[in-house]
């Protein structure tokens, strides 16, 4: 009797104990059913300058919000080395640095950052539901800040030196080419406009293209054309980068390959720019969210909101304009801001 007193007493004791830390996590998250599904009041996809910062102002607002920081922890800026033009860091920085600096700032306020990546959502129920591989969310609110990744020629060399004399963005990395001669691939808009913003930069630049024509608007194919630091070399691909391991990692060259006779010849530059396109990383969303036939995602007007109440987007994956990361960091803030009036909104209404 004394025994089954006291297990009673102990088993009383555990469960309250449980009570009151589920009590604890309720106002950011709490489990929705006994298996695995997390509930947030927002949830934020993407670990970029977008994410972290729509984290650090829905945070400050007192939501607690969950960012799923994805494949890449800290998003495009931790694959490059110098970040010279972000606002307040007069020296530059490196990218993984910054944004270490944007997570600890976000998780001071209370931000929960979960590495994981989302690879399915169900935008058409409430609360929303979010699917990674071992765990499911639900949330009142989501922040798509899933950014967009620059295509690559898919040539081993162009991995080899990323960093280190191999770029997708001129507008973040032309200042380190100056007085040099670099060559851009591509042939569409974004290669004419870096192809003339690096040819205020460097001494020569060469642009190399596959074909025999440029698909850009033709405004910008002759400002290109007219322009007397600009060669283009039709007709080519880029088929290896040359350079050096030691005493540092550097490029040198470029050898290019003749599309029509298969020929080959090498170019001497420090720098390689790779303008083929972007893709936004939206897929996942493609049943729910409006957007572009690229994929890039439509807001509306100068907000973060799409098409579905409740559901907002930040960053690279809605701009294929600016694409930077102070512009990103911005419509986080945005974004946070639209969301938090969403959540107000919504829990005035259900009162
Ligand atoms: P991203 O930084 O692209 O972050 C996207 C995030 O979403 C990542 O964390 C990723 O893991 C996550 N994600 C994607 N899909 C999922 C999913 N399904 N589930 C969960 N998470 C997901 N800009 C500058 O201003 N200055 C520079 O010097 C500069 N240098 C650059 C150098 C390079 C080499 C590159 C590639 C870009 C550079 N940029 C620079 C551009 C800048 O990095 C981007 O504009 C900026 O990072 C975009 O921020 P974002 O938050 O929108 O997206
Ligand atoms: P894009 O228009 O798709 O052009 C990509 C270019 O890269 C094409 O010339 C293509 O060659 C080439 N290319 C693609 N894959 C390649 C590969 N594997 N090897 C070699 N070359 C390859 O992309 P974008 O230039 O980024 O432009 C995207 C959109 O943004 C466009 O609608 C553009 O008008 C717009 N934009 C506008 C402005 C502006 O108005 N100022 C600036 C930037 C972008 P092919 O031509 O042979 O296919």
């Amino acid at each position: 009797m004394y025994f089954k007193y006291c297990l009673f007493i102990v088993v009383f004791i555990i469960s309250i104990a449980g009570c009151n830390r589920n009590n604890n996590e309720e106002s950011s998250s709490k489990r929705v059913d006994s298996i695995s599904t997390m509930h947030y009041e927002l949830i934020i996809i993407g670990s970029g300058p977008a994410g972290y910062t729509a984290a650090l102002y829905a945070a400050r607002a007192g939501i607690k919000p969950l960012v799923l920081a994805g494949e890449t922890p800290g998003g495009q800026l931790t694959t490059t080395t110098d970040v010279e033009n972000y606002p307040g860091f007069p020296d530059g920085i490196q990218g993984t640095e910054m944004m270490d600096l944007f997570q600890k700032q976000a998780e001071r306020f209370e931000t929960k950052v979960e590495y994981k990546h989302v690879e399915e959502v169900d935008f058409n129920t409430e609360p929303f539901i979010l699917k990674c591989e071992d765990e499911t969310y639900s949330a009142d609110a989501v922040i798509i800040a899933t950014g967009a990744s620059a295509k690559w020629l898919g040539i081993p060399s162009e991995q080899a030196f990323n960093g280190y004399g191999v770029s997708a963005c001129a507008t973040c990395d032309g200042f380190f080419y100056k007085g040099k001669d670099v060559i851009i691939v591509g042939g569409g808009d974004t290669a004419m406009e870096e192809a003339l913003f690096l040819s205020r930069l460097c001494n020569k630049v060469y642009v190399v293209h596959r074909r025999d024509s440029f698909r850009a608007s033709k405004i910008m194919q002759q400002r290109v054309l007219n322009s007397d630091k600009i060669e283009v070399i039709w007709n080519h691909q880029l088929d290896e980068i040359i350079g050096d391991t030691e005493p540092r990692k550097k490029v040198t060259g470029a050898r290019l390959k003749n599309t029509q006779d298969g020929s080959t010849k090498e170019i001497s530059v420090s720098g390689v720019f790779i303008a083929i396109g972007h893709q936004p990383n939206s897929k996942i969303f493609k049943d729910f969210i409006q957007m572009d036939e690229v994929g890039y995602i439509y807001v509306d007007g100068r907000t973060s909101k799409t098409n579905i109440p409740g559901v907002f987007a930040a960053g690279d994956v809605c701009d294929k304009v600016y694409r930077q990361a102070v512009t990103s960091a911005g419509m986080g803030c945005m974004a946070a801001i639209d969301a938090e009036r969403y959540l107000e909104e919504k829990k005035h209404l259900s009162k």
